[in-house]
């Protein structure tokens, strides 16, 4: 297993050593609100560019995590289970790398089991390590899916994540409420229609 991980190194941002420090970063936060109008000695302000960026430090904690460690060395086996284990209505928040502004939505996952199978908790600890990045939608549903295939070769993944982008909502892009949909389908789910429909409908798509 571990030499299949090896194989494919994960992007998690950039070097350490390129990194700015916490200071750095506060004042960039500073830099912000006056830019915006604000005046960042007023005292309701005073705390704000640490807060920021101890909030930053929360929200996109995911470029230090890797999902090797999540979904490594934790497999059991199983005997006679070959169908469809979905995990679905997997709460996220992510911020799209556009405007750095959250999304907000739901995963689906669901893979068929090549003898192996995760501890269920595992998928959405992985929906939550990609979800702390910038990200866009498509990305993000190819990633969960991508990290699934690898770490743990299953006959067939599907990712389903249905979202709302707030960047769209709070600008008036688009109507309020809009929700984008976006799939992923490797293996089994891309040969076997049934199996694919019973994920979208079980996933609360009808089709
Ligand atoms: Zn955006």
């Amino acid at each position: 297993m571990e030499a299949v991980v090896k194989q494919f190194p994960e992007r998690s941002g950039i070097e350490a050593d390129d990194r700015p420090d916490r200071a750095e970063a506060e004042a960039a936060v500073r830099t912000l609100l006056r830019w915006m109008g604000e005046d960042p000695t007023r005292e309701g302000l005073l705390e704000t560019p640490a807060r920021v960026v101890k909030a930053y430090g929360e929200l996109f904690g995911g470029y230090a995590q890797d999902a090797a460690d999540v979904l490594g060395r934790t497999f059991e086996d199983v005997s006679g289970y070959e169908d469809m284990v979905l995990v679905k209505d997997i709460d996220f928040h992510s911020h799209c790398e556009h405007h750095m502004v959250p999304i907000i939505g739901k995963a689906h996952v669901a893979y068929v089991p090549n003898g192996r199978v995760l501890g269920l908790s595992k998928i959405a600890r992985l929906v939550d390590i990609y979800g702390r990045r910038l990200q866009t939608q498509e990305s993000m549903t190819a990633q969960i899916a991508d990290a699934m295939q690898r770490l743990l070769q299953p006959a067939g993944v599907a990712v389903m994540i249905e979202a709302e982008h707030l960047c769209m909502s709070m600008r008036g892009i688009r109507s309020r409420d809009a929700t984008t949909i976006t799939t992923a389908f490797n293996g089994q789910f891309k040969t076997d229609k049934e199996l694919t429909r019973r994920f979208m409908k079980l996933s609360g798509q009808s089709s």
